[in-house]
């Protein structure tokens, strides 16, 4: 598709009484971009250089004439990009509920100090003596995030959720191996788990085994020790707590306990922490290993914004296991852990120090929230949470108990009465300007919808958000399955044919056979 007009002064004047056709779709200041491959290929070069004179071949090889790059000037280039970045949702355009994911909004306060040149123009091979700052910074990162979970142990080099998975799941590994525990190879984990936990256990070598929780939503003493068997051969458990259905594990500590004693290691997924930070220390609860996304609770820019960051923190036994390099104080200098000097270790899992940037916006967040901010926050979200269960529990299904914890779980079953299912629920909110929740996670349900509101959201647009879903609940009623495959109507894009997206995606740009 052209993005011009076939409208020239020349047809102008020849075709009056012709119709004009204007064969793109840019309407109310909202322009069709093309991709740039995609704009009129002309002959005009997007630079005046003047054509060079009386150069010879000193190599003898034929000239190139053209190189098949595209010609745009620098508007045109400028616009593409400011063009695509508007069609960019993100969490500072509007509402983004989308469940496990802690779209909260990003305070400003943190990105100015990230932006502080001492903080953005450092290299990381600078001497260390000066950067004692952003030493400092990392090293009060680490105090505060081993305050926060009660362990002691931590390392900021991962570099988001599933990298600090990784990160923590090696150091139990090594932990074993130097213990010569070898036979234990199996990680237990629960069916409700983010699809990283199994993944990155897999990478680690061990085995799965995976623990049933389909009637309560939550592990339970009976289902974990029928997993846990003898206990000889388990390494260790993988659990999400508050658990992806938004629900508190509430026998999590009589479970730990077992896990304990047959010689397992207990890894806390807390990408759901944003419920808990500064209300409970999770290595209270006996946690021995736990990774932070700063991108979820500690509100780092993600979902197209930012890099992830995915600090671990551990009990103090595993301490000498964790990846390195850490950063030490000695008097009142800071320093880089040298290679080699904590044999023990797993190893070094990134370049560098992992994501400067984002350690400096989550200390930011810490330190302007303060403790009792940081309980404020979980509180928040966690009411929020319950709000929008409470007021959508009568249009659609909960599948669990409440009260939850940050983040409220439904499913399609009343919908799919009048065959409107979860994705067509996900369309509709599109339709009226959201951001679709998190749809068919957590797996365990049958079509669910998580919604994770957090605690940025106003009572304002959490009552609009209800409204649109109390609305769709009735339009199911009313309008049927029909009336929803035409949604959405309004945005860029309408309904696309998933299956076909699935089973032929077209990652390539090819152009079109002349
Ligand atoms: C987000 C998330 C992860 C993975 O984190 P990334 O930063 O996306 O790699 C793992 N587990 C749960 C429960 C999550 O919500």
């Amino acid at each position: 598709m052209s993005n011009v007009a076939q409208l020239t002064p020349e047809n102008a004047k020849e075709n009056t009484n012709d119709m004009i056709e204007i064969n793109d779709s840019s309407r109310g200041l909202n322009y069709d971009e093309n991709l740039l491959f995609e704009k009129e290929f002309t002959d005009t070069p997007g630079v005046d250089l003047p054509k060079p004179e009386g150069i010879k071949s000193r190599t003898g090889q034929p000239t190139r004439e053209k190189i098949g790059i595209h010609q745009v000037s620098e508007p045109q280039v400028v616009r593409h990009f400011v063009r695509l970045s508007t069609k960019n949702y993100s969490i500072d355009s509007g509402f983004f509920p989308l469940g496990s994911c802690t779209m909260k909004h990003n305070p400003r306060l943190n990105e100015k100090l990230a932006r502080l040149p001492g903080f953005a123009h450092i290299h990381p091979m600078q001497p260390e003596s000066t950067v004692q700052g952003a030493f400092e910074v990392m090293h009060d990162l680490q105090n505060w995030l081993g305050e926060l979970t009660g362990l002691p142990g931590v390392c900021l080099t991962p570099a988001a959720g599933a990298h600090g998975e990784l990160a923590g799941v090696m150091t139990i590994r090594r932990a074993l191996l130097d213990q010569g525990k070898t036979e234990k190879t199996i990680m237990l984990v629960p069916d409700s788990a983010h699809g990283t936990n199994p993944a990155t256990a897999a990478m680690c070598g061990f085995k799965i085994r995976t623990i049933p929780t389909k009637e309560t939503g939550r592990v339970t003493v009976e289902a974990f020790k029928e997993a846990l068997g003898d206990g000889k051969d388990i390494a260790g458990m993988m659990v999400t707590n508050p658990n992806t259905c938004g629900l508190f594990e509430t026998d999590i500590a009589e479970i730990v306990d077992l896990l304990h004693d047959a010689g397992g290691y207990f890894y806390c997924d807390g990408a759901n922490f944003n419920a808990l930070v500064g209300k409970i220390r999770p290595g209270d609860f006996g946690v021995d290993v736990m990774h932070l996304n700063l991108h979820k609770t500690f509100s780092t820019p993600h979902g197209g914004g930012g890099p992830g960051s995915g600090p671990i923190c551990v009990a103090e036994g595993l301490k000498p296991y964790i990846p390195s390099p850490l950063v030490i104080k000695e008097g009142d200098t800071y320093r880089l852990e040298r290679d080699g000097e904590r044999p023990t270790t797993c190893g070094r899992l990134k370049g560098f120090q992992g994501q400067f940037g984002m350690h400096v916006r989550a200390l930011s967040y810490m330190m302007s929230h303060g403790a009792d901010g940081l309980k404020r926050v979980s509180e928040d979200a966690v009411l929020n949470a319950n709000y929008i269960n409470a007021v959508l529990k009568d249009d659609y299904h909960a599948p669990f108990e409440g009260p939850v914890m940050h983040e409220a779980l439904f499913t399609e079953k009343y919908q799919k009465q009048s065959g409107v299912t979860t994705l067509d629920i996900a369309k509709g909110l599109i339709e009226y300007g959201m951001h679709p929740m998190t749809v068919y996670f957590p797996l365990v349900v049958n079509g669910a919808m998580l919604i994770e509101p957090t605690e940025t959201e106003s009572k304002a647009e959490l009552d609009r958000f209800c409204l649109v879903m109390k609305k769709l609940a009735q339009d199911a009623k009313i309008k049927g399955a029909d009336y929803f495959h035409t949604l959405p109507q309004s945005a860029p894009a309408t309904r696309l044919d998933e299956l076909k997206a699935a089973r032929e995606p077209k990652l390539r740009y090819k152009p079109e056979a002349a």
